[in-house]
């Protein structure tokens, strides 16, 4: 039985990438028996609440949910409809979730992972004018790593003025912004703000585009909008330095499990993301992470109604509550 609920949360500062801005984010949260789980559809893959309803729905009358038989989820929730990545993962994190709470064990356990105290998230600083940006990074102190969104006229000026904020990481994302010819001279320039890596600077499909970059440029390059499953790593393999995983892309903990064994096999870098979420979504992202080597799984501290508590950054280090599953619970 697979029970859904609307929530609406709210951004602390407009949420600005070059795919939209938002101030608010309707989400789906889903209770199976118990596991919760949670889908956060982006239109850029298709999906909105109303698709994520419709798949749930679908999923509620056509689907065996046994938690035993993980292996089988992701064939049987591919049988229902194709994409559907959100709704999708909204199901193998619940599912994931009811597991872990059966046996009274968290899911990185699960999974054989070591749990880890180091692990610092990265925080996003929005697509605004150079101002906001560096009061945005300053309202926001004691991070670790910033990532920077960028992918506009005036980025470089972006840039400097989050630099002028803080003398921690930067990293930067493009979202798929900038043409070849335009990143080489981008990256160039960002280069003196010392830049730790570049995600997506470029469409996913831009396969020339991405060769040109590897001869240009030393920065570290992170493929993101084009990276869903695993099948889709191969054909990134020589053209960046690593991949950007995210649970509402992949369908959830299995299949994001699946790809850090193939990107590792490619010796590809592996970074763990997300979209906006509460603490649902990720705290289940949050039990691969100590597998990675980039963590940006800041999507509840960037919104300021989080109706859910789990892992959450504290100063900057994911920190993991003493719980099973999960580890989410709604806060009361
Ligand atoms: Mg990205």
């Amino acid at each position: 039985m697979i029970k859904t609920k609307l929530v609406d949360v709210t951004l602390k500062d407009t949420f600005r990438t070059t795919h939209g801005a938002a101030d608010s984010k309707r989400l789906v949260i889903v209770d199976i028996d118990g596991g919760l789980g949670e889908a956060s559809p982006v239109n850029y893959y298709g999906e909105s609440v109303e698709t994520v309803l419709d798949y749930l729905n679908r999923a509620s009358e056509n689907l065996s949910l046994d938690t035993l038989q993980m292996e089988g989820l992701s064939a049987a929730l591919d049988s229902i409809a194709a994409g559907n990545s959100a709704a999708k993962a909204a199901i193998d994190i619940a599912l994931h979730d009811r597991l872990g709470k059966n046996l009274n064990l968290p899911v990185y356990a699960l999974y054989g992972i070591a749990p880890r105290e180091d692990i610092a998230t990265s925080y996003t600083i929005s697509i605004s004018d150079p101002d906001s940006m560096k009061r945005q990074t300053l309202q926001n102190p004691g991070y670790q790593v910033y990532k920077v969104k960028v992918g506009v006229p005036g980025d470089i000026e972006m840039v400097a003025a989050v630099r002028e904020a803080t003398k921690a990481r930067i990293r930067v994302d493009a979202n798929a912004g900038w043409s070849a010819r335009e990143a080489v001279q981008k990256i160039k320039a960002l280069a003196k703000y010392d830049i730790e890596f570049v995600e997506q600077p470029l469409h996913w499909k831009d396969f020339e585009g991405f060769r040109l970059l590897r001869h240009k440029i030393d920065v570290p390059i992170i493929a993101d909008e084009g990276i869903m499953r695993a099948e889709d790593i191969p054909q990134y393999s020589g053209l960046v330095d690593g991949i950007n995983i995210k649970l509402q892309k992949s369908g959830g903990i299995r299949e994001a499990y699946r790809m850090i064994c193939v990107a590792r096999a490619l010796k590809m870098k592996i970074m763990i993301g997300c979209m906006i979420e509460t603490s649902i979504a990720i705290s289940a992202a949050a039990q691969l992470a100590p597998l990675v080597d980039y963590v940006d799984l800041d999507g509840n501290i960037l919104i300021s109604d989080d109706p859910y508590d789990g892992v959450k950054a504290v100063n900057g280090f994911l920190k993991y509550p003493p719980r099973p599953g999960i580890g989410a619970i709604a806060r009361t």
